[in-house]
């Protein structure tokens, strides 16, 4: 294939110069913009990634939640396991017949994506805490604050117990979509 052949964009090199490997579409899509809207695409579905985020199902969390990681810099490098409550969802007596999948799910995740660490995100207004534990829960900023403390110091401990060698990160995240951080 002879490159005055075609007629391509600027910065299609890799297709002007016939040699389409996956290393260079990767940068041919980065050098158009392409690559920051896939940021798992150069990667392979298993392999060495960071982090399992557990994060909850509210639709206001989504994308803080994202902008959260990304600012981390583990945008493409986290699987994530998305449920009511967050870690609530893991140790609150109210849902102990979801602990299995989340336990089990980690469990897959570790053996496909090889992570380190944990990040469980709960969040502040979060109705599965409500349902967990009753609106007195969660009735204040204050009440709100101690019953996720309380909730992810005993997920910290439960991953302790399951998974020794994993780091676990837990946070608390309010609607303007700042964290934070409990160790
Ligand atoms: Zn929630």
């Amino acid at each position: 294939m002879q490159a005055s052949h075609l007629s391509v964009a600027p910065g299609c090199a890799a297709i002007r110069a016939g040699r389409l490997d996956r290393r260079r579409l990767l940068a041919a899509l980065a050098a158009a913009g392409l690559g920051a809207a896939l940021p798992g695409a150069a990667r392979s579905a298993e392999g060495e990634y960071d982090a399992m985020l557990l994060s909850c199902i509210d639709p206001r969390f989504v994308t803080p939640v994202y902008r959260y990681m990304q600012g981390q810099g583990l945008a493409g490098k986290y699987s994530q396991f998305c449920i009511a409550g967050a870690a609530i969802a893991v140790v609150a007596a109210k849902f102990a017949a979801w602990r299995p999948a989340f336990w089990d799910n980690t469990q897959a995740t570790l053996q496909l994506h090889r992570i380190n660490r944990i990040i469980a995100i709960d969040h502040r207004d979060c109705g599965a805490a409500r349902i967990a534990y009753g609106a007195a829960s969660i009735a204040t900023p204050e009440a709100a604050t101690e019953t996720h403390k309380r909730a992810l110091a005993e997920f910290r401990r439960a991953v302790g117990e399951h998974h020794p060698g994993l780091t676990v990160v837990t946070g608390l995240m309010a609607l303007d979509g700042s964290i934070e951080i409990f160790s």
